[in-house]
């Protein structure tokens, strides 16, 4: 038996203080989640790891620095409501329950998104809500957020996103091409927005009528 609260520590130690994360609530929600819960009955002793890792459907859950990163660009203090595109296997939803107020997170792939609201039942993390359906369109009946981060790669920034977020909201959303992208930062203004570039990334498609096609998008299985 792996010892996990230690692997956690190390994780932040090793992979989150020294590339920058600075975050004090970050930092300890990620030093709390456990990590290896989430990854599948396949991986529990690489969950820890500094890298992604496959969750089935040809899909990941994102590397904890890249989890942090994202977490710590959307500033959170604690109030805020935020929506999550692309559930995936939770992790990233998790660690974010534990820095807002509410998290809505969506997810298309149907039988993804209830193993993971199972998971977040067993797992007693009461202020998240998944919800099944295509995130490109945002969540409009729950708009305006504080926040919204989308955990897949978009060929373009939907505007759907801006209209439901509330004026000085912070939008995450890695926007590039199929196999990399960069991590942007957009921040909703009283005039417009601003945006700013973070880090090089590689996240797999943001599936929908304001992402790639289907077809555009075909990634080998895991
Ligand atoms: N945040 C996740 C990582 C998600 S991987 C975690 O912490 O594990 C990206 C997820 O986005 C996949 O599950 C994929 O099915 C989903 N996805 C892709 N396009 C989507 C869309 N248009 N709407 C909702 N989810 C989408």
């Amino acid at each position: 038996m792996e010892d996990f609260k230690k692997l956690r520590e190390l994780m932040v130690e090793q992979q989150l203080i020294p590339r920058g994360i600075k975050d004090e609530r970050v930092l300890k929600a990620m030093e709390t989640v456990p990590r290896h819960l989430f990854v599948g009955d396949a991986f529990p002793e690489r969950a820890y790891d500094d890298c992604a890792l496959p969750i089935g459907e040809g899909q990941t859950i994102s590397q904890p620095y890249m989890v942090a990163v994202m977490t710590e660009l959307l500033e959170l203090k604690g109030d805020e409501k935020v929506l999550e595109i692309g559930t995936g296997s939770g992790y990233q939803g998790a660690v974010l329950s534990l820095l807002a107020a509410e998290v809505f997170t969506v997810e298309r792939i149907e039988t993804i998104a209830l193993k993971t609201q199972e998971r977040f039942r067993r797992f007693k993390y009461t202020n998240i809500y998944v919800v099944v359906g295509d995130g490109t369109l945002g969540l409009p009946e729950q708009a305006p957020f504080d926040g919204i981060i989308v955990t897949a790669a978009a060929p373009q920034i939907p505007d759907t996103y801006i209209k439901q977020l509330k004026v000085g909201g912070r939008l995450v959303i890695p926007v590039g091409s199929r196999f990399s992208q960069m991590l942007y930062q957009v921040r909703k203004t009283p005039s417009g927005i601003t945006t700013s570039a973070s880090t090089p990334c590689v996240f797999v498609p943001l599936i929908g009528k304001y992402g790639w096609d289907e077809t555009e998008a075909q990634y080998p299985a895991y």
